[in-house]
């Protein structure tokens, strides 16, 4: 079906052009923007006065098996495969509600998150496009250790990753540093060797696939970084070396910035772990510093939620982008961060993550302009995936005549 978006404006991943314009598209994808499309015939004409386009935002970060439970590694423990199944559904349908097309999901017990790229690919379940660690590969006893592969030395590494890749990865998520929620762990510790992690981003690269670790304290961060990481995920403790580093290596940080927020926010009485609080409460300030430094130093930033994670809750990426502001980044960069750059970080710009001729059209509408104000990302009117309508405000779309 050809739709055809008048008199909108654009975001297009990349700026804000000032002109209202118009954008066609179909299953196969964006076929005109702009004048050319005047003579156009559609199946279905959108007035697209007060809305703005964006591409389909583009979440780098999220657990999908998980819901925001208080106590998530906990869960997960006692989870048999179908439970976290069901909540990956129910949750992948949430992200796409929001506006998200896109979700890289970087941990998820049984490879579950797996099966459900495929289901949605197969138009089993409707979702977001999902970009499937699997399950994590970390040393034995490591951060997320009861969702993952332990393995310990480079060739049971290799196996993992191998291993991982042969389930049908997209990339490989790896433990390089202890994090909050697990406990005895300290998150700044390191963990994964950097010999162990560059033999899974070698297996990854062989594979044509990303890397992601789990990174917070200074030394996992630096053994990721010279592993070949593509992205570092958290980047707590960051400081002017590592900032070199990963601007020479072209490393992308994914800040996480709602994880601490919402554990922080909801504490103990929310019925969160004492040792989780204790944790998130040291490293919070640090983790906010090292987000504006790395920002200002031109770090390539993509955004991701950690959604899942205590209080963190599928549908809410737009409280990522705005703790991004206020914690001082621009507007225009933020949006960059969760689509360009977002689909650049996982190796799918060719496809999609700009509104260009060409690309598939996941697009999203909204009302207003969060270039000027990033809650406008959550006055969601049509989100399109693959030029297809999956989610509509009926409040705000205009009545057939
Ligand atoms: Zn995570």
């Amino acid at each position: 079906m050809k739709t055809k978006v008048t008199n909108v404006r654009l975001f297009d991943g990349y700026k804000l052009h000032p002109d209202k314009t118009m954008i066609v598209f179909d299953e196969k994808g964006i076929t005109v923007i702009g004048k050319n499309a005047d003579g156009i015939d559609a199946d279905q004409v959108i007035d697209g006065e007060g809305l703005t386009c964006l591409p389909g935002l583009m979440d780098c970060h999220v657990h999908l098996t998980m819901d925001g439970n208080p106590d998530p590694f906990r869960e997960l423990s006692d989870d048999s495969e179908a439970d976290g199944s069901f909540r990956a559904v129910v949750n992948a349908r949430k992200q796409l509600e929001a506006g998200v097309t896109t979700v890289r999901n970087v941990g998820a017990q049984y490879n579950i998150d797996i099966a459900l790229r495929n289901a949605i690919e197969k138009g089993v379940i409707e979702g977001p496009r999902v970009l499937a660690s699997g399950k994590p590969i970390v040393m034995t006893g490591g951060h997320g250790h009861n969702m993952a592969i332990e393995a310990d030395g480079v060739d049971e590494i290799r196996k993992a990753a191998r291993t991982q890749l042969k389930a049908g990865a997209d990339l490989l998520k790896l433990m390089a540093t202890g994090g909050v929620m697990t406990p005895n762990v300290d998150p700044g510790a390191a963990q994964l060797d950097e010999d162990e992690l560059r033999c899974a981003c070698t297996e990854a690269s062989k594979a044509g696939k990303t890397t992601a670790a789990h990174a917070q304290g200074r030394e996992g961060i630096k053994n990721a970084i010279l592993a070949g990481i593509t992205t570092i995920e958290h980047g707590i403790y960051l400081d002017d070396e590592l900032i070199q580093m990963m601007l020479t290596s072209g490393t992308y940080l994914v800040p996480t910035l709602s994880a601490p927020f919402f554990i922080a926010e909801n504490g103990v009485e929310g019925g969160i772990p004492q040792h989780a609080i204790e944790k998130t409460k040291i490293v919070m300030e640090d983790h906010k510093k090292s987000f504006l430094q790395a920002y200002e130093a031109g770090v390539k930033i993509a955004a991701g939620t950690d959604a899942g994670t205590p209080f963190n809750l599928h549908g809410d990426f737009p409280k990522e982008l705005e703790l991004m502001v206020e914690y001082g980044m621009d507007e225009v960069d933020v949006l960059r961060s969760a689509t360009a750059i977002a689909a650049s970080a996982m190796d799918i710009l060719k496809e999609t993550g700009s509104v260009e001729e060409g690309k598939r059209a996941d697009l999203l509408f909204v009302e207003g302009n969060p270039v000027e104000e990033i809650s406008d990302v959550r006055n969601v009117v049509y989100v399109f995936k693959n030029g297809k309508c999956v989610a509509k405000n009926n409040e705000k779309t205009p009545q057939k005549v």
